[in-house]
């Protein structure tokens, strides 16, 4: 009904000093009735005491003689006069006039017990008759203080002779209060009609001396719910606006520490997600996506992610799975697929979270797995290699030993052949396991414990070459080492070193035919050691070069098994390249033409 504040307290004030005005007034004018009451009954009762009653009966019984001669000079007893006693009682009542107020507010009857008027104050000389009059004439005395009448009465009959004689009769008027009582509500109506304005007018002061900084409070309010970042001045004042205004400061300061809490958590997470190594997808219930980051779109190999939608994505890549299996499978928040794209092993592993809430969702974590099923499945290629490597000799041993064992008398040619080849598959499996072993040492440790040997290449490939001369001799082949200019002094392990340009010359020597021609080259290039051995071998094919590192990896197996190669030493020599100093190895080749194998060495910075 009263829409705004000013109308609510404007009507409060009003309403409440009119009701107690009203209350005051009405109480007052009950005060006053009841105060005209009481001075009339006062006054009866003061007069009217026993003893005056007594008095005025007596007075009523009186007999009045009036002796007169006759001609006789006898006494005549006239009978009393009923004028005589009234006049009495008359003067007797009238000696209290001031007190019954008599001539001012009452008026006094002496009637007879008929109710004929035979003294009146007021000079009236009938009266209508009333219940108290009426009453009196039956003998009864009546009091009847009915305000809202125009008189109050009372009656008194004086018995005579056991019938009423007289009667007194005092009314007293009303009309006087009446006249009071009216002005009193005139008055008190204009005293509420003007206070009422004086409240309306104060409670208008009282708005504009709280509306303003109320307003502003407001618009304040507003735009902190609206998310602003207001800076709300701070109230000296102790009172209710002062507190409400502090009570908002408290509120839009909790806000926006609240709010930078939450950017916080909201960056670190987004933070944590884009730098995981593992893509993360989130979905709502709806299945459309929330949430992806780069790892995700990286490994998904997806630049634009507008159209994922759960099922139909996962469907896509086979994954088999759909947003109602995960929501309605019970007791299940979590599944797990593992999905092949582009060459790449992808686990995926689904994660509900807050199944019931509207706000919930699936989170997709994908973990690429492509490197570890690849070390996985060359982790197995390689037993298999070690196993089937060692298998070879083995079986030649144990069929050689056995026909040896069965043939007790046989010639002693074929028994020295026999022994000779046991003894050269037993070395090579003892250079199978030693190549292995120099490998294992060099995974298990990529800094273990270097020599610091004081390593001069020219004179370690010239010693190489002296030592291999007779080899190459007895091929045929051209052997030459060609220093291009002086390369520095190295420091590390020389064994190692060592082992790698044997391996590398050998396989020259091996892969060459005879009459072939190997050249070895060291020289010093920028800040790098470079040492080349090329050969115009057999060369190796094009298709073949990526692996020509990998343990066990030949380019024809049977070849290389009969030139006693095991398949490790490239392996060995790049891991020691890398490893041990910091280089690196590579090798062009062209089949039939030749093979260039490439070592450089960074050159340490002295210190
Ligand atoms: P192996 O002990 O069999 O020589 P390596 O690891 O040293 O093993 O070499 C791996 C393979 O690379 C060899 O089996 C061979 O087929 C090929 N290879 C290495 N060097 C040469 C070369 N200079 N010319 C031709 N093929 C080579």
């Amino acid at each position: 009904m009263f829409k705004n504040l000013r109308q609510r307290i404007s009507a409060i004030l009003v309403l409440f000093i009119a009701a107690a005005e009203i209350i005051a007034g009405v109480l007052g004018i009950m005060n006053f009735t009841r105060g005209v009451k009481k001075d009339f009954s006062d006054s009866i009762t003061a007069v009217f005491t026993e003893e005056n009653r007594k008095v005025l009966t007596e007075t009523a019984n009186a007999v009045v003689v009036v002796a007169e001669t006759d001609e006789n000079g006898d006494e005549v007893v006239i009978n009393e006069t009923e004028s005589d006693n009234a006049g009495k009682l008359r003067q007797i009542l009238m000696q209290d006039a001031d007190r019954l107020g008599i001539g001012t507010l009452s008026e006094l009857y002496i009637m007879n017990g008929s109710g004929a008027v035979l003294f009146a104050s007021s000079g009236a000389e009938k009266l209508k008759a009333t219940d108290a009059i009426s009453a009196a004439i039956g003998g009864n005395e009546r009091y009847i203080d009915k305000y809202y009448t125009d008189y109050m009465e009372f009656a008194l009959p004086l018995m005579v002779d056991n019938k009423v004689g007289y009667i007194v009769y005092i009314r007293r008027n009303l009309s006087p209060s009446h006249a009071t009582e009216r002005r009193l509500i005139a008055t008190l109506t204009a005293a509420v009609i003007c206070s009422a304005a004086a409240m309306f007018l104060l409670s208008l002061f009282i708005m504009r001396l709280i509306k303003k900084p109320l307003k502003e409070l407001a618009n304040q309010a507003q735009r902190v719910a609206n998310g602003d970042r207001v800076t709300i001045e701070e109230i000296e004042s102790p009172d209710e606006l002062g507190e409400l205004t502090n009570a908002l400061i408290y509120l839009s300061q909790s806000r926006n520490a609240h709010e930078d809490k939450s950017y916080a958590e909201k960056t670190k997470v987004e933070k944590i997600l884009q730098n995981m190594n593992d893509g993360i997808l989130a979905f709502d219930m709806k299945g459309n996506l929330m949430h992806i980051n780069p790892e995700a779109k990286r490994v998904l190999n997806r630049k634009f992610v507008d159209d994922i939608k759960f099922n139909k994505f996962f469907k896509e890549i086979n994954a088999d799975i759909t947003l109602e299996q995960l929501q309605y499978t019970p007791n299940s928040d979590s599944a797990e697929r593992e999905v092949r794209i582009n060459n790449r092993v992808l686990q995926l592993n689904f994660v509900l979270f807050s199944r019931e809430s509207s706000e919930g969702g699936v989170i997709v974590v994908i973990h690429d797995v492509t490197k570890h099923e690849r070390l996985e499945s060359a982790r197995r290629d390689f037993v298999a290699d070690v196993s089937h490597e060692l298998r070879t000799p083995l079986t030649v041993i144990k069929s050689y030993a056995d026909i040896l064992a069965d043939t007790p008398d046989a010639e002693p040619q074929v028994r020295t052949r026999f022994l000779n080849t046991i003894s050269s598959e037993t070395d090579r499996m003892t250079k199978i396991i030693s190549d292995l072993l120099t490998l294992s040492k060099l995974d298990v440790d990529a800094n273990y414990s270097r020599p610091h040997d004081d390593i001069d290449i020219r004179s370690m490939l010239e010693n190489l070459v002296d030592r291999l001369a007779l080899t190459a001799k007895k091929k045929d082949q051209k052997l030459t080492y060609t220093p291009i200019n002086d390369v520095p002094n190295l420091k590390g392990d020389h064994d190692g070193l060592e082992r790698v340009f044997t391996n590398i010359i050998s396989n020259a020597l091996k892969y060459t035919p005879s009459g072939g021609e190997i050249n070895i080259f060291s020289s010093k290039m920028f800040n790098d050691i470079v040492v080349k051995v090329s050969d115009n071998g057999i060369g190796i094919p094009k298709e073949q070069l990526p692996n020509i590192f990998d343990r066990f990896y030949r380019v024809d197996k049977a070849r290389s098994r009969d030139k006693g190669g095991t398949g490790l030493g490239l392996a060995i020599a790049k891991q020691t390249i890398e490893s041990a100093f910091g280089g690196k190895i590579t090798i062009t080749s062209e089949l039939n033409k030749g093979t260039d194998v490439t070592v450089s060495i960074p050159i340490p910075r002295k210190a």
